[in-house]
Order: structure tokens, then C-alpha cells, then sequence
């Protein structure tokens, strides 16, 4: 079997470097000489995955799809790479993005920009983990990996017609996937199919030692069971001796244990009410039906909300109020924490070694020379932005604003979640509440390429508008293909994605909710 993997490996990589040249320039140069991995293949997809090129490897280079990381290779790999080798995995290739994530098209690259169809009339892929969805749209892989700050995995799924799931924050590990902006970066998953979406979600979805904001097992746990009070009213206590089995991913394998009766009318279980409601109580927030909704995509979005209540989903109203301060907030605080980052790459370290950068590299200051022959436009514009937001003098006035008004984004999500936040406090649980939010992942279909670049960057970080929430506010949320209307024959400049976003560690029904609901 090794041999046949082998050699079906070596294929697979000739198939990438011949790909990596006619399509999308979706897949870097870094592509496997040959196979590394020893494991049997045991998930149900091709025992191949393109990474994104901000997870290191130690085999390929990573670069972050920027000339500042040019031949960088790391000395210890990603928790996501090793995961995957362990499971069986090759990472066969890196994928191209949007330089250090910076990016909601990915054209930021120094590798050339990702196209989501061909030439002139090429739309954008979404980005800033464009590459990787490519690959999947395009059926170079039947899977994944992106890193979202801020929707990099929700965006380009949207735009490339599959799905594209981001996890709360600490279930995957981070360690090893170059930070752009810690508080907020995610690992993501891209899949043509949810049930690959889900087989993948579990392999990865483990606590690691090695990233201190990984979810501990024990909030693993804590999370569980808060899920399964999803359906109790307030002050209902458990019944007599009711064990149930809770299932916390751990560092090796899953873990189960048993529920004692104590612990159980500790939570307030009770045997009647165990079992979850099938129906869920789905919210439409009004602050999203924003004007410049493209008509496709407010057409899917009806269309979808009607599905669902044909399922038998109740469709409610909600209110998220802080919505529309969400966008600002996260301008200021990506680029802040991004400014932190990004100082060490400083021409001593990483990348290319001092000793063959060019001669004149070595003339006057050595570090703003650097930075400003290899740090692209949008990364500069970032710094700089980051940088002054964190100034003494403009500190108050926007770094600790954005702060307050990421604080409101999660109460407007707590308020609204029938679910309380299970890290916060799991016994105020809202009965009236929502189980799952459902707007779409972006106002508009993919634009085309040649648009985009017509438009100052303030208008792109506009496509976010819908992403970030979430991302503020650390929730699971998943970007679904959908079809925008019944009658036409679809074509990839209609692809609009819906999003489903969740409260704060219930990732499990979240996937199990978008499984039920086709
Ligand atoms: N487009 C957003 C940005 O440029 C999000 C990017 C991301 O999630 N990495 O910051």
C-alpha cells in the first residue's frame, strides 16, 4: 500500500507543477518532491491537501505569498501539518494568498494574483485564502486548509461556489500558522462536500499544548455540556440517575465520560428535555438587509430562509445592533495587531539570509530598506495604519474604541444565542433565543478581477462587512453554496454562499444543523 501512495503521490505532485502553470496560479511552487507521509489512508478524501502558504512546513517553504519570507523554510511544522501527516495526509502543495492574509481577493501576492476563472473576464476568488479554495473548486484537491481573521475562508468559498467552514476560536490549533492577527486568526476548512468539511473538522479539532489559546480539554468539556442545555428552561433540574456520555476532543484521541447523576443536576439536566429540539429557531438580522445588497444575493437569501421553514425551522427576526461599528473595529484592531507582528521581519531574521541579499541592501538603514523592498503595498498600508492606532496619541481614540465596540458585537451575540456563551456564563441561557444566525457571506456575487482592481482598498475591506462579526466575537460560522434562483442555469459569476453562525463553541451542531438542512 506505502508504494502504491508513493507512487500515486509523485503523480499527484507532477500534476500540481503542471497545473501550477496553465490554472489560477492558485498553487505555489512549493509542491513535494515526493510522498512524506507514512500513514494508511483511512478518511474518505484523496490522501493529498493543499495548505495555505501562512502554515509552516518543513519540507516546503512558506512564505505567506510575500518576497520578505522568500526561501523561508521553518525548523518545527505547523500542528496542522503534523496532524494531517499523522492522519495519513500529504501536504502536496502550498497555495497562494493574499501576502501575510492581508486581502479579500487575493491579488496581494508577490506571486501574482489567484483567478477564479479565465483571463480577462476572471472573477475574483475571494481571498485572502483564495488559493486554497481554487484548488477545491477547481478539482486539484477534494479539500483544504486557509487560515480566517476576518472571513479569508468564508469570502472565497462564497465566490467559489463550496463550502468553507471557520471553527471558534481555540478549537484548532494555531501554532506553526504565522499570525497576522492572533486574537482573531482561525484555521479554516475548505471541502466541495460537508461530510469532508466534518471528517476534516475532526481530525484537526484538538487541544495542542503548543498554543496557549487552544481550547484546554477541560473547556472542551465544559462546552459540551453547556450544549446540552440547550433545551432546558431556567432552574430545571435533572431527574434521577441520568448518565450521559459527553465527548470532548483530547490531545490524542476523543475522550468520553460519563455524566453522573450529581453532575447532571448540577447543569440543570433532565431526562425529559435531553433530547435536543430538531427544529432549531433560526435569526435573521435585520442590520444585515444593508441597500447595497446585491439582488442575487438578497434573491438567495429569501430563498434559503424559505427552505429552512419549509424543514420546519422557525424564522425570526433579530437585532445585532453594533453590526454596522463591526467593520471599523476590525480595521483598526487586525492592522494593530498585525503592526506587532510583522516587526520582526526585519532583514536579520527570516527569509532570505543577509549574506545573499542584494550588496546595496547593506547601504543605510538596513531595516526600512528592507521592509520597504519586500513588504508589499497593501502589508505597508497595514503597518503603518496599525502602527498609528497604537501611537500614545491615538491609542484612546481608536485602539481602545475597537476594543468597546468588539466587547458590544459579542453581547449583541450573546443576547441573541438561545445558547449562553459556555466560557462566559452557561447557566443564563435564553430560552427565547436563536439557535443559529443565517445571513449571507457576502453582499455580492465574486466580482470581476478587473473591477476590483478599479477600486481603492476601502471599498474592498467593504466585502467583509458580513464576515467580521463573527470573527470579532471568536464563533463558528460556515460559508454554504447555494443556488441563487430557480430558473437560469447557474454559472460561477452567481456563486453566493450563505452563512450559518453559531454561539461560541457549538461547532458540532452547527455542522450537524447545515447536514440536516440541504
Ligand atoms: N479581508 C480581511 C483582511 O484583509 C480578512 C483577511 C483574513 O481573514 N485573513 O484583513
Amino acid at each position: 500500500i506505502r508504494n502504491g501512495i508513493k507512487q500515486r503521490t509523485s503523480l499527484v505532485a507532477e500534476e500540481y507543477r503542471r497545473l501550477r502553470l496553465t490554472k489560477h496560479r492558485a498553487v505555489l511552487s512549493h509542491i513535494a518532491e515526493q510522498e512524506t507521509s507514512t500513514g494508511r489512508i483511512r478518511g474518505p478524501f484523496q490522501n493529498v491537501i493543499p495548505l495555505k502558504d501562512n502554515f509552516v512546513t518543513t519540507d516546503l517553504p512558506t512564505t505567506c505569498a510575500s518576497y520578505i519570507l522568500q526561501g523561508f523554510k521553518g525548523s518545527d511544522k505547523s500542528t496542522v501539518a503534523q496532524l494531517l501527516e499523522d492522519f495519513g495526509i500529504t501536504v502536496v502543495a502550498k497555495t497562494n494568498m493574499d501576502e501575510f492574509g492581508m486581502g479579500s481577493h487575493s491579488l496581494n501576492s508577490a506571486f501574482g494574483e489567484v483567478q477564479n476563472g479565465p483571463g480577462t473576464h476572471a472573477q475574483s476568488a475571494g481571498g485572502s485564502s483564495g488559493g486554497s479554495a481554487m484548488a477545491v473548486a477547481d478539482n486539484m484537491a477534494s479539500i483544504a486548509i486557509g487560515s480566517d481573521t476576518g472571513g479569508s475562508v468564508r469570502l472565497p468559498a462564497a465566490y467559489t461556489g463550496i463550502f468553507g467552514f471557520k471553527p471558534s476560536y481555540g478549537r484548532i490549533s494555531r501554532n506553526g500558522l504565522v499570525p497576522y492577527a492572533n486574537s482573531l486568526d482561525t484555521v479554516g476548512i475548505f471541502a466541495r462536500s460537508l461530510a469532508d468539511v466534518a471528517s476534516l473538522y475532526k481530525i484537526l479539532n484538538k487541544h495542542d499544548p503548543a498554543d496557549p489559546t487552544c481550547l484546554t480539554t477541560d473547556s472542551r468539556l465544559r462546552i459540551e455540556l453547556a450544549a446540552l442545555r440547550r433545551g432546558l428552561a431556567p432552574g430545571e433540574t435533572a431527574g434521577d440517575n441520568l448518565h450521559i456520555r459527553v465527548v470532548a476532543a483530547g490531545d490524542t484521541s476523543e475522550q468520553e465520560t460519563d455524566l453522573t447523576a450529581t453532575e447532571a443536576e448540577h447543569i440543570g439536566l433532565s431526562k425529559a428535555r435531553y433530547n435536543q429540539p430538531r427544529r432549531m429557531r433560526i435569526g435573521v438580522p435585520d442590520e444585515y438587509n444593508i441597500e447595497e445588497m446585491h439582488p442575487l444575493v438578497r434573491n438567495a437569501w429569501t430563498l434559503y430562509l424559505s427552505a429552512l421553514a419549509a424543514n420546519g425551522n422557525q424564522v425570526v427576526p433579530i437585532s445585532l445592533p453594533t453590526t454596522k461599528q463591526a467593520l471599523a473595529a476590525y480595521y483598526v484592531l487586525a492592522p494593530a495587531e498585525a503592526s506587532s507582528n510583522l516587526a520582526k521581519y526585519d532583514g536579520v531574521r527570516y527569509g532570505i539570509p543577509r549574506s545573499q541579499q542584494a550588496p546595496d541592501n547593506h547601504n543605510g538603514p538596513l531595516y526600512s530598506h528592507h521592509r520597504g523592498e519586500f513588504f508589499g503595498d497593501e502589508v505597508k498600508r497595514r503597518i503603518l495604519l496599525g502602527t498609528f492606532t497604537l501611537s500614545a496619541g491615538a491609542m484612546d481614540n481608536y485602539f481602545i474604541q475597537a476594543q468597546k465596540v468588539r466587547r458590544l458585537v459579542q453581547h449583541d451575540f450573546n443576547s441573541v444565542f438561545r445558547l449562553a456563551h459556555p466560557l462566559m456564563d452557561a447557566s443564563q441561557n435564553n430560552p427565547s433565543g436563536v439557535d443559529f444566525i443565517v445571513v449571507p457571506t457576502s453582499p455580492t456575487p465574486p466580482p470581476l478581477i478587473s473591477e476590483v482592481k478599479r477600486q481603492s482598498s476601502l471599498d474592498s475591506y467593504v466585502n467583509d462587512v458580513f464576515t467580521v462579526p463573527a470573527s470579532l466575537a471568536g464563533l463558528p460560522a460556515i460559508s454554504v453554496p447555494v443556488i441563487p434562483d430557480d430558473d437560469m442555469p447557474h454559472t460561477p459569476e452567481k456563486n453566493v454562499g450563505m452563512q450559518i453562525i453559531g454561539q461560541y463553541g457549538d461547532d458540532r451542531k452547527l455542522l450537524q444543523f447545515v447536514k440536516a438542512n440541504p
